[in-house]
C-alpha cells in the first residue's frame, strides 16, 4: 500500500512524503488492527466516536498506542462533540455552522482542539454529509472568526462517477481559500487522488480486507 502511495506520488512529481495513510479501521477485528499497528502505522481513521471511543479510547495508557493519532472521519453531532474533542486528534468532518460553533465552545472550554478539515459534499449528493462546494467560502471564514484553524478539505464523491472532478474541485477550493491539506481517496481511487494533490488518504477494505 504504501509503496503504491509512494510510487503514484512519484508519478505525479511529489514527494511520498506528502501523503499521509489513514488507515480506517472502523468494523474490522482487533487481530488486524494489532498486525498493521505491528507494521509501524500509526494514523488511523473511524467513522463513530462510539466505535473509536471502544477501541481507542484508553490509546493514553496503552504501550501499543504509542504514538496513534486518530482521525474521524464519519459524521459528527453536535451532542458528541465533547467525546469527539477529547478522543480524536484530527476531524474532518465540519460541514455546518452549528458543529462549527460547538467545537469552538468546546476548544474554548478546555483550551485544546482537534486538527479540523471541512468536508464539502461535491456531488451535492442529498444523502450526504458536507457542505455544498458554493458554501466552502462561507464556512471556512466563520470557522475562521471563531478562532478554529481549519488545516484543509475532505470529500468523498459519489460513487457512480468518476472521482476526478470531485478531486479537481476539491483542490480547486482549498486553494482559493488557502489551505493546504487535502483528504481525498479510498480504496478505489487513491492513487488516483495522489495524483490530483491528496495529502492523506483514508485507505479501509484494500488495507485490512472486507469490513465485518
Ligand atoms: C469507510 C470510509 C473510508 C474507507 O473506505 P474503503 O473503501 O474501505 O477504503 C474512507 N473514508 C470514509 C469517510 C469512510 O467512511
Amino acid at each position: 500500500m504504501l509503496e503504491r502511495i509512494a510510487a503514484a506520488a512519484e508519478q505525479a512529481g511529489r514527494s511520498s512524503e506528502d501523503v499521509t495513510l489513514v488507515a480506517v479501521s472502523k468494523q474490522q477485528p482487533d487481530e488486524k488492527i494489532d498486525a498493521m499497528l505491528a507494521t509501524g502505522q500509526r494514523v488511523f481513521g473511524e467513522n463513530r466516536v462510539q466505535e473509536a471511543a471502544g477501541r481507542w479510547g484508553r490509546r493514553c495508557a496503552d504501550p501499543a498506542h504509542a504514538g496513534v493519532e486518530l482521525h474521524l472521519i464519519g459524521p459528527l453531532q453536535t451532542n458528541k462533540v465533547r467525546e469527539a474533542v477529547a478522543l480524536f486528534d484530527v476531524i474532518e468532518t465540519v460541514d455546518r455552522e452549528k458543529l462549527a460553533r460547538a467545537l469552538a465552545q468546546e476548544a474554548g472550554r478546555t483550551s485544546a482542539c482537534p486538527r479540523l478539515y471541512v468536508q464539502v459534499n461535491t456531488g451535492e449528493e442529498p444523502q450526504k454529509a458536507g457542505v455544498a462546494p458554493g458554501e466552502v467560502d462561507a464556512l471556512v471564514a466563520l470557522c475562521r472568526s471563531l478562532g478554529l484553524a481549519v488545516e484543509g478539505l475532505m470529500c468523498i464523491p459519489p460513487e457512480a462517477e468518476p472521482a476526478g472532478p470531485h478531486f479537481a474541485l476539491l483542490a480547486k477550493l482549498a486553494a482559493r481559500n488557502g489551505l493546504t491539506k487535502l483528504s481525498m481517496g479510498m480504496s478505489a481511487d487513491y492513487e488516483l487522488a495522489v495524483r490530483f494533490g491528496a495529502t492523506s488518504v483514508r485507505v479501509g477494505s484494500a488495507l485490512f480486507g472486507p469490513r465485518g
